[in-house]
């Protein structure tokens, strides 16, 4: 049986934890989850879609919202138990930091962003991402009962209908104070209830090209497609948007049918976070400019005519 650490967050199941149970299953038709907080319990039965047939919810008064260490604890606690061949999560920054916390709880090692797992006994083999993606690193981890995460984008969740709902367990996992330390208290600003970054199928980014005041028709033109507005390090380095936005080895991998980088030169780390793209625009003053090898169209011009004039068109054809 292979153990899936799924997350939410205020009401909503992550779908990169989908393609996670997708990766499961590819290896073992028994597949199980983990969730963590009450909440879970009336978003687990949906799992079933995703071939799990029993979904573990840990219920702690302290877990009212993400805690990593806690539900790395709860993990943890809950594998040694059940004695998975394997404990999985999507790679997400969420996803990593819970595995990460359950191997070292278990003094285990921990694979992070693996796009093949196979299961052996005592040795499991993995293909995982370094470098942010530019290098594949074939490992042999020896470990009883392997912690690894998954590559974004890179299984498909696929859910199938009919499929009888998940069966709720409920565990209490056993916590300290200090498993608690670090929580979520509050949100302040930003969450905006818009398209996640992660999961958008639009992405209007922009890099230094566009400016601090050249954002207002990346934002407008993300809203006309039904998508979000994503930026290089530089724009959140310069404090012109916040990091949330951040698309590239130190923000968000993103893997959106449509990918629209203005104004940004396509350095490696930022490559690493869009590469995944179905269909990369690129619209830059310099035809030269190294984005250009990978965007399937480009526009040659300045981002500050380019853009309004894009803008005014898609709004004509929408009518
Ligand atoms: C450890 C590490 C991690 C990093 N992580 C990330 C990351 O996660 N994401 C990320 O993005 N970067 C990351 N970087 C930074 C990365 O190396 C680049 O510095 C950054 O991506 C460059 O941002 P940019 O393309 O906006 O700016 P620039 O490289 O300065 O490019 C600006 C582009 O705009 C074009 N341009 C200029 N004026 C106009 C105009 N008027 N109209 C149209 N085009 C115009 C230029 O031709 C140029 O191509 C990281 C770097 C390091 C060392």
């Amino acid at each position: 049986m292979i153990l899936v650490y799924v997350d939410h967050d205020r009401g909503v199941l992550d779908e990169l934890s989908l393609q996670a149970l997708a990766a499961a299953r590819g290896i073992d038709a028994d597949v199980q989850a983990v969730l963590i907080g009450v909440d879970a319990v009336a978003l687990a039965p949906r799992l079933g879609e995703f071939g799990v047939a029993t979904a573990h919810v840990g219920v702690h008064d302290g877990l009212t919202d993400y805690a990593p260490m806690a539900a790395g604890r709860a993990v943890s606690q809950l594998a040694e138990r059940l004695q998975p061949t394997a404990v999985l999560a999507a790679g997400s920054p969420r996803g990593n930091e819970v595995l990460a916390h359950a191997a070292a709880i278990m003094d285990e090692p921990f694979a992070a962003d693996c796009t093949s797992i196979t299961l052996g006994d005592g040795v499991s083999e993995v293909t995982r991402y370094r470098w942010a993606g530019n290098v594949f690193e074939e490992a042999r981890v020896h470990a009883p009962m392997l912690y690894a995460t998954t590559a974004l984008h890179v299984f498909a969740a696929d859910p199938q209908s009919g499929s009888a709902p998940a069966a709720i367990v409920e565990f209490a996992p056993d916590l300290t104070p200090a498993d608690l330390a670090v929580r979520v208290l509050e949100r302040t600003g930003g969450g905006g209830g818009g398209v996640s970054l992660a999961e958008a199928k639009v992405v209007v980014s922009g890099g230094r090209g566009v400016g601090e005041a050249g954002f207002g028709p990346l934002e407008e033109l993300a809203e006309l497609l039904g998508g979000t507005v994503g930026c290089s390090r530089v724009v959140t380095s310069a404090g012109w948007r916040p990091h949330a936005e951040q698309v590239g080895q130190t923000g968000t991998k993103v893997a959106p049918d449509l990918y629209i980088a203005i104004g940004i030169s396509g350095a490696t780390q930022h490559i690493a976070g869009c590469k995944n793209a179905k269909t990369m625009i690129a619209i830059n003053s310099d035809p030269d400019a190294t984005i250009m090898s990978f965007a399937d169209y480009a526009v040659i011009g300045d981002a500050a005519t380019v853009m309004p004039a894009i803008v005014e068109a898609v709004r004509a054809a929408k009518g």
